[in-house]
């Protein structure tokens, strides 16, 4: 079946802030397919969001290919056509060096990293024929650490440098950008079985230059912009949205 409206699919996206980027695609009008292994949060999402067909729910594990392969098959059988990829499924798993198992890491990896590579390699001839773009969200720990998070900081460095290797591979016909999130609070775009009641303090906001904490909103507008014609001279870059806190000295 052909479409009109542009497509966007978006890894993760059943819950945090791809849900909210979901919601800001549907704002513009456009089609979106979420990818996301949780059912639950996927199906509430579907019913949440998902008003006259626009949305869909394609239960998807990014790290494994097969799946992959079926998610962008399924998408282009529905609906025709990819405009834009939204790598942004994520997983972290914080443990000391020595007691991290190869297991452990290679999940990380295979779901942060490999999981973005394998969406972009499945999706690009159909993102190619539309003049597509590519959104990989990493991370601020891409570029600093705190301890114990050696997987999940090798697997958003691979991502922003996957970024530069595709853009350079992939253009003119596909753009592909990064936007490296710092502190996000995502507790309003969870699943309700997953929705906790914690509040931030004053001193979470405070300690930012920009005198908060960060919003899903915060990274799904800068999606919006990157794959609008507005920034058509944007490719292989990497935009770092954390309320100005990588830039902040903190001797004491
Ligand atoms: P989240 O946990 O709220 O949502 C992530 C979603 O990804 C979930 O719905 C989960 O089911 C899904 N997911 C997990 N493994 C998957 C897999 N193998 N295949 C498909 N879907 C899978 O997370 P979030 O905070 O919204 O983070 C989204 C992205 O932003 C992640 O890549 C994360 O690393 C990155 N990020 C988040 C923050 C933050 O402060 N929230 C900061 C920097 C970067």
């Amino acid at each position: 079946m052909s479409h009109n409206t542009k497509i966007a699919v978006i890894t993760g996206g059943a819950q945090g802030i791809g849900k909210a980027t979901a919601l800001a695609f549907l704002k513009k009008e456009w089609t979106v397919v979420i990818a996301d292994t949780d059912r639950e949060a996927g199906e509430e999402t579907a019913c949440e969001l998902g008003t006259s067909g626009m949305l869909k729910f394609i239960q998807t594990d990014v790290s494994n290919e097969e799946q992959v392969a079926k998610l962008v098959k399924q998408t282009v059988h529905r609906f025709g056509r990819i405009d834009a990829l939204i790598n942004n499924a994520g997983i972290s798993i914080s443990k000391p060096l020595e007691s991290l198992s190869l297991e452990e890491w290679n999940r990380v990896l295979g779901v942060n990293l490999s999981g973005a590579f394998l969406c972009a390699k499945h999706a690009a001839p159909h993102l190619r024929k539309q003049g597509g773009s590519i959104i990989n969200i990493a991370s601020t720990r891409a570029f600093m650490s705190e301890a114990d998070t050696e997987a999940y900081s090798a697997s958003k460095g691979g991502i922003a440098a996957l970024t530069h290797a595709l853009a350079i591979s992939l253009g003119p016909a596909i753009r592909v950008n990064c936007i490296s999130p710092g502190w996000i609070e995502t507790g309003p775009w969870q699943k309700s079985s997953r929705a906790s009641a914690e509040t931030l303090s004053e001193e979470d906001h405070l300690q930012h230059p920009a005198g908060r904490v960060g919003k899903a909103e915060d990274i799904s507008s800068l999606v919006l912009y990157l794959v609008s014609p507005e920034a058509s001279f944007l490719t292989g870059s990497n935009i770092i949205a954390d309320g100005g806190m990588t830039r902040k000295m903190i001797y004491s």
